[in-house]
């Protein structure tokens, strides 16, 4: 893909944001997009970081750590998006802005100690398995609440939202229904004053659906990117 291809993607994703929010009567500028960069070289991730983005997310962390210093000059945001091994803390840390596949309190607790360790905060996300999915990483929803009020005593961690990978479907009713789930345990949260403003919900297939259930952070790759063949260990938990 060369790169005027690249900037004609994203001007088009950006294009279907703006519509999608128009047609559900929000602000275009509540719905941040995260282009999830796994696979893609520095130097694409650059031309769009220029072009005016702002966040990537990254699912490994050897890729994270491999393109930090080509990013580093360009002012950006990097989340971490993939399943995080906690043998993997230490260098989360250093690279990322943002966690938001933390899906259990032995996770975070480890994240804390190596916070308090060199005196840093962290913002985290809370990822959730609304699909039930046994393959896919993420607390149950109904032990979402008790997590978050965990974590929430952890104070070099930041809580600024929830994250969910919805079903893979073509059924749009369904992946539908994995985001009204986030959105409700959202609004429980945020009752329980569990400050989870914002919702990272879907990838490219179904962005009208996320953005009308109350979305504010679209992840994309593909649709900027074109597919790229990587393994589904990107997602996906191998053992089970
Ligand atoms: C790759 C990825 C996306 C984007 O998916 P595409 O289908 O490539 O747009 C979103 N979220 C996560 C967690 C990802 O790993």
């Amino acid at each position: 893909m060369n790169n005027s291809n690249l900037i004609d993607n994203l001007t088009h994703i950006k294009n279907r944001i703006a519509k999608a929010c128009e047609a559900a009567q929000r602000k275009t500028n509540e719905v941040k997009l995260l282009m999830a960069t796994k696979t893609v070289s520095a130097e694409k991730i650059k031309i769009l970081l220029e072009a005016g983005e702002t966040i990537i997310g990254e699912n490994k962390i050897q890729e994270l750590k491999d393109k930090f210093s080509a990013l580093e000059t360009i002012p950006h945001q990097s989340h971490f998006i993939g399943h995080l091994q906690s043998n993997k803390i230490k260098e989360v840390i250093k690279y990322a802005n943002c966690i938001q596949s933390v899906d259990r309190i032995s996770l975070a607790e480890k994240l804390q100690q190596r916070l308090v360790f060199e005196n840093k905060t962290i913002d985290v996300f809370i990822q959730i398995n609304t699909s039930y999915e046994a393959s896919k990483f993420g607390i149950a929803p109904e032990k979402a609440i008790e997590l978050a009020l965990q974590i929430q005593q952890l104070d070099r961690l930041h809580i600024k939202g929830l994250m969910t990978i919805g079903l893979f479907s073509a059924a749009t009713e369904k992946v539908r229904q994995c985001f009204r789930l986030l959105k409700n345990i959202q609004q429980e949260m945020l009752s329980k004053n569990i400050p989870v403003q914002e919702l990272s919900m879907d990838m490219s297939g179904d962005l009208e659906t996320a953005i009308q259930e109350g979305s504010t952070m679209i992840r994309v790759g593909t649709a900027i990117f074109g597919a790229r063949p990587y393994p589904d260990s990107y997602y996906w938990n191998e053992s089970k």
